[in-house]
């Protein structure tokens, strides 16, 4: 028990171990595949932008900067005269909203873009949106709007890189200043790429931005570039487990062979001491003087020594044939015999041997049919089932004894009113060895032999046993033989 759950203990972990591996090796891929589209994209815009300016020779953000310079010689102006603090700030605000708004919807290098995705063959559905890191009016003054990130006094980050980190970071604003409204439609974690950093200039306003794409459905897409190494190492864990199941599935059945073996040889040594122990005894006797003298006592003791060592050369010539059957093949010597006067022979014979106290009924509905069958083993295989019949019950046996043929095949049907056998007994009773708990009480001698004899023989004729039972009720076995 404790081996069988160290083995589990260590399989269970191991395959533990693996998936963690795989899904280390998994999250790698799919970044991996994530970098890469990410690259792939920007590269992509950068063609798409650097295209547009060769071809075109035009700004995206020409319209851009007419309305924009036109606003802000309009707040310029008023800028300087706004006294209040708080009226001040609120100016800003507006001001920033206006230039965000009006650049997010008057730029057309998203379109661009898309159209250009779409002539490379590539997902062309995105969303995009435009960021502002820096912002002045210039006036008699200088107002900054924003000032979240120093541009030209810092390299700028690397594009790629966690851009919500840095601006974080960065956004103390400084004086005068105020923050930026926080992004809100972005799906958290930096999945959105990063096309350009611009600066715009004019006569009255000074102006940084990035401008972003996100693909709604990019996650599908890394996905489908990690299908193949998907699918393999799912397959792969499938593989592994199956395989580690199987054979733990066979340990424990090699572990459940090798306990049946065991009880077999406790019960064989068990059955053959029996014998062996009464000779010893009778064999004594015979030494006393006394018992010498007395004709039939000394004859009694004979027979029983004589009567004993059949019974052990029955046992060591069991022992001898269960080994030969599982060395050679088994092999029948098949004689065509009338099967009804068979049977009778057969309960005949126990009638008046091991099931004398035992009620038997038959019913044959043969035909007069003559089978070809090996007797031999067609007696052993009935008189096996008619022990049992009486060997497992509690009361005084009961047993009918049915015997018909049908679709040209000979039915025998023994049923018992024994102590019956559990459903999950009933599945292995024919195995060799077995044995179920009750048999294993030394009330009811046995081997686990029996029926597995009666399943070789009923199968070496091409035919086949069943088993239906009730515990406490009884039992009906059936062979069935093909002629
Ligand atoms: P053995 O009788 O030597 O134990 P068998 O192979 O003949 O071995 O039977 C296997 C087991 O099936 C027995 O241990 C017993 O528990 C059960 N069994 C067999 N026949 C009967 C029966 N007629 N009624 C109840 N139990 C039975």
């Amino acid at each position: 028990m404790k081996k069988r759950n160290t083995i589990l203990l260590l399989g269970i972990s191991a395959i533990a171990i693996l998936v963690l591996a795989q899904i280390i090796i998994i999250r790698g891929i799919l970044k991996q595949n994530h970098e890469m589209l990410y690259l792939r994209y920007r590269l992509l815009s950068q063609e798409a932008i650097a295209s547009l300016r060769r071809q075109y020779r035009v700004d995206v953000y020409d319209t851009v900067r007419f309305i924009l310079n036109d606003y802000s010689e309009k707040v310029a102006a008023e800028l300087p005269l706004i006294k209040d603090e708080e009226e001040l700030n609120r100016k800003k605000s507006e001001i920033l909203d206006y230039f965000t708004v009006t650049l997010n919807q008057e730029e057309y290098l998203s379109d661009y873009l898309s159209a250009y995705f779409e002539r490379m063959g590539v997902e062309k559905d995105f969303i995009s949106r435009i960021e502002i890191r820096n912002l002045e009016i210039i006036s008699t003054d200088t107002f900054p709007i924003i000032r979240t990130f120093n541009f030209f006094g810092k390299p700028p980050p690397e594009p790629g890189g966690p851009d919500p980190g840095i601006s974080r970071r960065n956004r103390a604003p400084a004086e005068g200043g105020i923050t930026a409204a926080s992004p809100g439609i972005y799906p958290a974690g930096g999945t959105r790429l990063l096309v350009e950093r611009r600066g715009l200039e004019d006569n009255y306003y000074s102006l940084f931005f990035e401008f972003f794409i996100d693909f709604s459905d990019k996650q599908k897409m890394v996905l489908q570039a990690s299908s193949a190494s998907l699918a393999m190492s799912l397959f792969s864990l499938i593989i592994v487990v199956a395989i580690f199941m199987f054979t733990y599935k066979n340990l424990m059945e090699e572990k459940r062979l090798s306990g049946l073996k065991t009880d077999f040889i406790n019960n064989m040594t068990h059955e053959l001491k029996t014998p062996l122990a009464t000779i010893t005894v009778a064999g004594k006797t015979l030494e006393m003087e006394r018992i010498r003298q007395d004709d039939a006592k000394v004859l009694e003791t004979a027979k029983l020594i004589g009567k004993q060592s059949i019974h052990l050369n029955q046992l060591i010539n069991m022992i001898l044939e269960i080994s030969m059957w599982e060395r050679t093949e088994f092999q029948l010597d098949r004689k065509k015999v009338p099967i009804e006067e068979v049977m009778n022979d057969i309960v005949n014979s126990f009638r008046i041997g091991p099931g004398n106290s035992a009620t038997l009924t038959t019913k044959y509905n043969f035909n007069g049919l003559e089978a070809g069958i090996d007797l031999v083993y067609f007696i052993t295989m009935i008189n096996n089932l008619l022990s049992n019949a009486v060997k497992y019950s509690v009361k005084d046996p009961v047993i009918n004894i049915e015997g018909y043929t049908a679709d040209r095949k000979i039915f025998v049907r023994i049923a018992d009113n024994g102590i019956g056998i559990s459903k999950s007994d009933q599945k292995h009773i024919f195995e060799k060895f077995y044995r179920t708990s009750s048999g294993n009480i030394h009330k009811f001698k046995g081997l686990g032999l029996g029926l597995y004899y009666v399943k070789k023989i009923a199968t070496a004729h091409g035919g086949d046993v069943t088993v239906s039972s009730k515990p406490g009720k009884g039992s009906i076995f059936t062979v069935t033989i093909p002629y």
